[in-house]
């Protein structure tokens, strides 16, 4: 047993840290921060991060990755959680999830068209799965993909598909056969965000960010643009949502240290017994939900199928980023509820924000039911 990054890895992770302090600007931040999702400044850092290869670290490299390990990705992973880089989560859609779909199921030339531009940081997707009568139990999705000609014909409504309204593509899950039992008729697709018939509504989170519905109203979508196999798709998207779980507890470790120097610099907390107990209760269970991180990137990094680990770590980590909010506002009392642009909030009002933010950590790619639900059929055995 080793616990230590190797001195390569140490060196890389140097590397990526003094990239992000140069180019992770105010101006970064602040769009991270503003809810609407990426802009001007966000798509630029993504560019330089995609021409240095920082995007797809464990892609090969005749698609533009850099062809490591997969403990380089989760590096790279948390050093841009840590910087507070991206909002909400560190990975794009395109180099987290279609991007390592396309490259097992996807066509040579879906491959030749999508992956050097995801690479590069040209492209981003935004996830298209959830219904309004289909979230954790996506089998039951509604949209229809028809067939007709050299196309398919979508008709139907998506609900919290958070990047359409700056993704290019909308990695689609769809209905293409309503004869099978519900997950054997599911197909998945890319498609572009600009064709004629959808249309997008924003609907804004509690924490202010905005997510969509989106419509699909006769939209032709061309035969080259499904993924892998007709009615094949929700075992690629089970196999995607794999991908998706590549966690990181940077972020909540950056917040806690910033929780730390608060209590420190402050007269009346510094010295305070219960205050300490707090915090000090909030820095072990970081260092368990670090050791879950870590334990998954090895597996990841010896290719071993770690779903129970990546349920398990996702329900931990989620669910403290919620008891270290609570925790946070505790310990700052009422001035803890003020707003940033209050002028007397503490940490900036960062601690109100993050009390209502972490509420969809345990929503978002998965609710703890359904983790708690995985750990117990695929951990431990217990009947589905
Ligand atoms: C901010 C935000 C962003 C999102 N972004 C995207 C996105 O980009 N693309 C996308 O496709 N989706 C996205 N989602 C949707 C997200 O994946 C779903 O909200 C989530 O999977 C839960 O589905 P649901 O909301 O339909 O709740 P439901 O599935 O209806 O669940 C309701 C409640 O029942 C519980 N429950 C359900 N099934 C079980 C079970 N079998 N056992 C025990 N309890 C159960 C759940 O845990 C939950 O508490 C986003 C959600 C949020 C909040």
């Amino acid at each position: 047993m080793d616990f230590r990054f190797s001195n390569e890895e140490e060196g890389f992770r140097q590397e990526v840290r003094e990239f992000l302090r140069k180019e992770v600007t105010p101006q970064v931040r602040e769009e991270a921060d503003s809810g609407i999702g990426w802009g001007p400044h966000i798509w630029e850092l993504v560019h330089k991060l995609g021409a240095r290869g920082l995007l797809t670290p464990t892609w090969p490299k005749e698609f533009g990755g850099l062809g490591l390990p997969s403990v380089y990705r989760f590096i790279v992973h948390e050093e841009l959680d840590y910087a507070e880089a991206l909002p909400h989560e560190a990975l794009t859609v395109g180099a987290g999830v279609a991007g390592p779909t396309i490259m097992l199921y996807g066509s040579a030339e879906q491959k030749k068209a999508y992956l050097p531009r995801i690479a590069r940081g040209e492209i981003e997707f935004a996830l298209g799965y959830t219904e309004p009568q289909a979230g954790s139990d996506l089998a039951s999705l509604q949209l229809r993909a028809e067939e007709r000609g050299d196309h398919f014909i979508f008709n139907g409504q998506k609900v919290f598909n958070t990047r359409c309204h700056f993704a290019q593509y909308h990695w689609i899950a769809a209905r293409t056969d309503v004869s099978e039992p519900k997950h054997r008729g599911i197909s998945l697709f890319i498609v572009d965000l600009s064709s004629p018939g959808i249309t997008l509504r924003p609907l804004w989170g509690i924490d202010g960010t905005r997510t969509n519905e989106v419509f699909y109203d006769n939209v032709m979508v061309p035969k080259d643009n499904l993924v892998g196999e007709k009615n094949r798709g929700f075992y690629y998207t089970v196999t995607a949502l794999e991908f998706e779980r590549v966690l990181s507890v940077g972020r909540l470790t950056k917040t806690f240290e910033e929780l730390v120097h608060y209590v420190n610099k402050t007269p009346s907390l510094r010295k305070d017994g219960l205050v300490r107990q707090q915090v000090a209760q909030i820095a072990t269970e970081i260092e368990v939900a670090k050791l879950f991180v870590y334990r998954l990137a090895w597996l990841q990094t010896n290719r071993t199928v770690a779903n129970y680990e990546a349920a398990a770590s996702k329900l931990f980590s989620s669910e403290l980023s919620q008891r270290m909010a609570a925790t946070g506002m505790e310990i700052m009392g009422l001035l803890g509820l003020l707003q940033k642009d209050s002028g007397k909030a503490p940490m900036e009002g960062k601690f109100e924000y993050l009390v209502r933010e972490t509420l969809l950590n345990t929503i978002a790619g998965g609710t703890s039911e359904v983790m708690r639900n995985i750990i117990a059929t695929r951990g431990l055995d217990l009947p589905r």
